[in-house]
């Protein structure tokens, strides 16, 4: 091959420690934000990164012990503090003795075989291809919960890749005999692994920060169609979503009702408890709705103290009987400070054929839902109109 075209090792190693920087330094930058401990644990990462590349390039050049099991140290730390990270993103809790464990054991065992640099390589190659194993498989078992399969899969992928080069060392030095891991030569057995930790490292940090975007999407798409005080959808997320489970229903021929709720005297309670005990009526009365068997397609807070259920597959009859059981369970779960009970009153209609979207059923459950007030409240009355 022309020399033009020769992979330099020592010219590779300058250009991974420089991006490595640059990784170090932009990333914070880009991500740290208080009150989130899985940036900061994947920015400490990139820092344990930098100390890793200064003790191997320490190691080489004194060849001392402690240096070389240092550097095994710092290497199995960073893939820890990256994987810590990700459980935290996932929302789990972290295992110490996960993440401390493999340093030490890659440190410790580097001091007790005393081994040399190839024998120092091994141990830490070997450490860390479990840890890289672990991660990438985490990742694509546990990650599309949290973020969009896309992006689990390139952070899987990219941790896969890390392992394949972390194994190939061990691999070549049991399986193929000695290979001197330290050797600044260019041969493939040297390029290949340091290529494919680069392009790992490269999809982890890239993979990384698409979490990161789409842990923010699903955010800002939870606040702007949930309602916060009850956990239920909001109005917005009512038009809309109510909109497709019609159109769908209406489709497939099955039956699609809709409960029109409203508390009662709910004014009284404000008046007489202050707002914040109103405030959490209407969040025991979301928590009910949302622990409610069957649950319904859709739950919604509409405004105030109105909320609107919708039920696919179910008749008014049978959203009757779910609407009393509701009545019975927001009853158990909830007095005020006199032990009154608070009470709902309902309305209910079933889609027919004459109507042509979510609006038509809504209305007439919501004229059901005053006859009911009109007729003493705490009740739940069926529609018997007709589509408009
Ligand atoms: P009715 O049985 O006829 O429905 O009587 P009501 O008192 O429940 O109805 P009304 O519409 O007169 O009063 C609704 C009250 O709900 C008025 C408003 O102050 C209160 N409200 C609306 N939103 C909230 C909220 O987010 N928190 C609290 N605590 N009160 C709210
Ligand atoms: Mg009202
Ligand atoms: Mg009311």
């Amino acid at each position: 091959m022309d020399a033009a075209f020769t992979l330099d090792l020592p010219t590779l190693v300058v250009a991974r420690v420089v991006s490595v920087m640059v990784f170090a330094i932009a990333v914070p930058i880009m991500t740290l934000r208080r009150n989130r401990p899985e940036t900061a644990i994947f920015c400490w990462s990139l820092v344990m990164a930098i100390v890793t590349w200064v003790a191997l390039i320490s190691a080489v050049a004194t060849d001392s012990l402690l240096v070389t099991a240092i550097f095994a140290f710092c290497i199995s730390a960073t893939v820890a503090l990256q994987w810590a990270s990700i459980v935290v993103l996932t929302g789990r809790k972290v295992h110490l003795a996960w993440f401390v464990g493999p340093p030490i054991v890659a440190f410790l065992s580097v001091l007790a075989f005393r081994a040399d640099s190839s024998g120092a390589t091994l141990l830490s190659g070997i450490v860390l291809s479990i840890q890289l194993a672990i991660a990438s498989i985490f990742v694509a078992v546990h990650g599309s919960r949290v973020v969009r399969r896309s992006t689990a899969l390139l952070m899987s992928a990219g941790y896969a890749i890390s392992f394949c080069s972390a194994i190939l060392r061990p691999f070549q030095q049991l399986v193929l005999g000695e290979v001197n891991a330290y050797a600044l030569s260019s041969g493939i057995e040297n390029t290949l692994p340091f290529i494919g930790s680069y392009v790992g490292t490269t999809l982890i940090i890239l993979s990384w920060l698409a979490a990161l975007k789409d842990k923010a999407e699903a955010r800002l798409g939870d606040m702007a169609f949930r309602d916060e005080l009850t956990g239920l959808a909001n109005r917005r997320a009512m038009l809309e979503q109510g909109r497709k489970l019609w159109r769908s229903s209406h489709w497939q021929g099955t039956s699609f009702s809709m409960v029109a709720i409203d508390l009662d005297n709910f004014k009284r309670i404000n008046d007489r408890w202050g707002h914040d005990e109103g405030d959490r009526v209407l969040a025991a009365f979301g928590a009910a709705v949302l622990s409610a068997t069957p649950e319904p397609a859709l739950a919604a807070r509409m405004g105030g103290e109105e909320f609107c259920l919708v039920y696919v597959g179910v008749d008014a009859r049978t959203a009757h009987d779910f609407t009393e059981r509701l009545r019975d369970s927001f009853a158990e779960s909830l007095s005020l400070p006199d032990s009154t009970p608070v009470r709902f009153s309902a309305g209910i209609a079933q889609s027919g054929s004459a109507d042509d979207g979510i609006a038509s059923v809504y209305r007439r459950a919501d004229d059901a839902l005053y006859q009911a007030k009109a007729s003493g409240r705490d009740c739940a009355v069926i529609s018997t109109a007709l589509a408009a």
